[in-house]
C-alpha cells in the first residue's frame, strides 16, 4: 500500500490531534504526534492531587451521537470505553429569587416552561423542531466542509439551507421576540455561552445548542471525561500512531514552499514528514513556528478578532457535603448583561461574575476522598486581562460569599484544596493567544471559510487543526476539525500518487 509510506508529523496532543491521529494511523499512515506537555488531552487534562481528580476543562458531554459516530467509524462504541450516563436534571440554575433544575425529560421541560410563562411550551416545541433540522445541517454537513472557499457552500441546496439556518439573525433577538419571562430567555440563551459570544452577536443557527441541551441531553462518561481522551488515547496506538510527550515543536522549516522537518526544542533533531498538522494554537504556529514570510496573517489580523472569554478556573476539594448542589450549576444570581459587558466591552475584570460549578462527586464518587466533594468553578473573564493575584482572590471571595449565601452553607472553612487556573496557564501551557480558553468566538463573520484556514495559503503540505480554526471551539467541533483535516490530507496524497 503506497499510503503506509507516508509520513505524518501532528504537533500537539489535544482532541483534534488524537482524532486526525487516528483517522490518518487507521488509513496506514506512519502517524507521530510530538506533545509540548507530559501527557495526552491538552485543554482536556486532569489534575490528579490529594485524592481529586478533576478534569481540568471540558465538563459538559453534550452531542454524544457525534462521538459515538466517530467512534463507529473505526468499529468501536464508546462503551467499549467507558460507561456513559445520561444525568437528570441536566443541570441546576440559580437565579436571585429561585432555583430551576432543567429536567432530562423534554415534557418535563415543557411543564416548567408553561409555569413560567403560559404559552410558551408551544413556542418552545416548533423552535426544538427547527433547532432539531438545523443540528442534523449544521453538525452532519455545514460543519464538515473544510471551508478553504466560499465556493464549497455554493451548491443550491446548501444555500436553500443556510436560510432554513438563519445564519443571519441573531439569537436573542429571536428568544426575546417569542419569551418575556427573563429566567425562560437566560435558560434558553445560557448553551450560546459556549459558543465564546454575547448571544446578541450569535446567528440564530445556534438554536441547534438548545437542541443539543433539551433534546440530546447532558451525559457523563464515569470516571470523568478524561475517559474520552484515555479512549482516544488508546484507540490512537492501537491504529499505530506513535507519540512524544515533553516534545515541543520549536520550528517549521520550509524550502521551496514546502515544510521538510520540524525542529524540536532542546533537540537538535529534525523531524522529516510528508505532511504537517499543526493543532497548537494557531496564532502561535502562525507568528512563532513559521519564518515571516510564510505567516498568513498579521498582528493586525489577530487583535481585530473577537476572541471568546477566558476563564479563572478554581479547584476546590471541600471537605464534608455540598448540599444544594446538583453534577452541573450555573449561577445567574447575578447582572448577565453587565458580566458579558465586562468581557467583550469594557474588558476588565467582572465586578459581581457569573459562574459555573461542576461538583462531578454528586454522580462519581471516585473523582474525591471519601467524605469530600470536588468542586470545579469557572469564572469566564475577557481575554488578556491582567491576570493578578489579587484579581483572582478578590473574584474568589466574591464567589465563595455567594455560594454560602445562596447554598446556605459554611464552605470556606471546609477548603482543604485548592487551584487556581486561569490566563497566565493557558498561555504557558498552549502558547494560547491573548490566554484564550476557547479559542474564536462563534459569530458570523468568524465563521467557515472566514475562520483561519485549515490549509497554509501556500505551503501544501501544511494542515491546521483544533478550536481556532473551522469549525470552532467546543470538544465536537475540535474533534471534527480533526477528523476533516486528516480527510483532506488523505485526498491531497491520493492526488500525489496519482
Ligand atoms: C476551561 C474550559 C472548559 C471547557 N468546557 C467545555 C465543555 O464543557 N464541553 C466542551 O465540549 N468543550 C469545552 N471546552 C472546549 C474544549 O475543551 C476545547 O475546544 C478543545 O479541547 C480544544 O481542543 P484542541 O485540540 O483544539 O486544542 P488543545 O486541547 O489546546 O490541544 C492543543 C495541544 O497542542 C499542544 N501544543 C501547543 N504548542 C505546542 C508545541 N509548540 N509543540 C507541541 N505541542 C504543542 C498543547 O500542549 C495541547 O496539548 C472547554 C475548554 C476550556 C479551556
Amino acid at each position: 500500500m503506497k499510503n503506509q509510506r507516508k509520513k505524518i508529523s501532528i504537533i500537539g496532543s489535544g482532541i483534534s490531534g488524537l482524532t486526525a491521529a487516528i483517522d490518518l494511523a487507521n488509513k496506514g499512515y506512519d502517524v507521530q504526534v510530538f506533545e509540548k506537555l507530559n501527557t495526552y488531552g491538552g485543554r482536556g487534562r486532569i489534575i490528579n492531587e490529594k485524592g481529586f481528580q478533576f478534569d481540568m476543562g471540558p465538563s459538559w458531554y453534550w452531542m454524544p451521537d457525534l462521538f459515538e459516530a466517530f467512534f463507529n467509524k473505526h468499529c468501536k462504541s464508546t462503551s467499549d470505553y467507558f460507561n456513559l450516563i445520561r444525568l437528570d436534571p441536566s443541570y441546576r440554575i440559580f437565579f436571585k429569587d429561585q432555583k430551576l433544575d432543567s429536567p432530562a425529560d423534554i415534557n418535563e421541560v415543557y411543564k416548567l416552561f408553561e409555569e413560567l410563562e403560559t404559552g410558551s411550551s408551544i413556542w418552545l416545541k416548533s423552535y426544538l423542531k427547527k433547532a432539531g433540522e438545523k443540528y442534523e445541517i449544521g453538525m452532519k454537513e455545514f460543519i464538515r466542509k473544510p471551508s478553504l472557499s466560499i465556493l464549497e457552500y455554493l451548491d443550491i441546496r446548501l444555500i436553500k439551507s443556510a436560510f432554513q439556518l438563519q445564519l443571519t439573525r441573531s439569537i436573542e433577538s429571536i428568544i426575546h421576540k417569542n419569551i418575556r419571562s427573563e429566567k425562560l430567555r437566560m435558560w434558553l440563551k445560557f448553551p450560546i455561552l459556549f459558543l465564546g459570544a454575547k448571544p446578541k452577536d450569535t446567528p440564530a443557527l445556534y438554536s441547534l445548542m438548545n437542541y443539543a441541551d433539551l433534546i440530546l441531553g447532558t451525559w457523563y462518561p464515569e470516571g470523568g471525561i478524561t475517559k474520552l481522551f484515555d479512549a482516544l488515547y488508546s484507540l490512537a496506538l492501537e491504529k499505530g500512531a506513535r507519540f512524544f510527550f515533553n516534545s515541543e515543536v520549536s520550528k517549521i522549516n520550509i524550502s521551496q514552499d514546502k515544510v521538510n522537518s520540524i525542529s524540536l526544542k532542546e533537540s537538535l533533531e529534525e523531524i522529516e514528514s510528508d505532511f504537517f498538522i499543526s493543532t497548537a494554537d494557531y496564532h502561535f504556529t502562525d507568528s512563532q513556528l513559521l519564518d515571516k514570510p510564510y505567516r498568513q496573517y498579521s498582528e493586525d489580523y489577530w487583535n481585530n478578532r473577537v476572541i471568546a472569554p477566558s476563564a479563572l478556573i478554581i479547584y476546590l476539594g471541600i471537605l464534608g457535603n455540598v448540599e444544594g448542589l446538583l453534577h452541573h450549576n450555573l449561577f445567574f444570581d447575578t447582572d448577565f448583561y453587565r458580566h458579558t459587558d465586562e468581557i467583550y466591552d469594557s474588558k476588565q475584570w467582572p465586578s459581581s461574575p457569573m459562574f459555573y460549578i461542576c461538583a462531578a462527586s454528586k454522580s462519581d464518587k471516585k473523582v474525591a476522598p471519601e467524605h469530600h466533594e470536588n468542586v470545579f468553578v469557572l469564572i469566564p473573564i475577557a481575554p488578556d486581562v491582567e491576570d493578578r493575584e489579587d484579581s483572582r482572590n478578590r473574584i474568589f471571595n466574591n464567589v465563595i460569599q455567594r455560594m454560602e449565601n445562596i447554598l446556605n452553607l459554611k464552605i470556606r472553612e471546609r477548603i482543604v484544596f485548592t487551584k487556581f487556573y486561569s490566563i497566565n496557564e493557558f498561555k504557558s501551557d498552549y502558547h494560547s493567544f491573548k490566554g484564550n480558553a476557547y479559542g474564536l468566538s462563534n459569530i458570523i463573520k468568524q465563521t467557515a471559510w472566514m475562520k483561519p484556514r485549515m490549509r497554509h495559503k501556500k505551503i501544501r503540505n501544511l494542515y491546521f487543526a483544533g478550536q481556532l480554526t473551522h469549525p470552532g471551539p467546543g470538544l465536537p467541533p475540535s474533534m471534527i476539525s480533526g477528523e476533516i483535516v486528516a480527510q483532506m490530507i488523505i485526498k491531497e496524497s491520493c492526488r500525489y500518487d496519482e
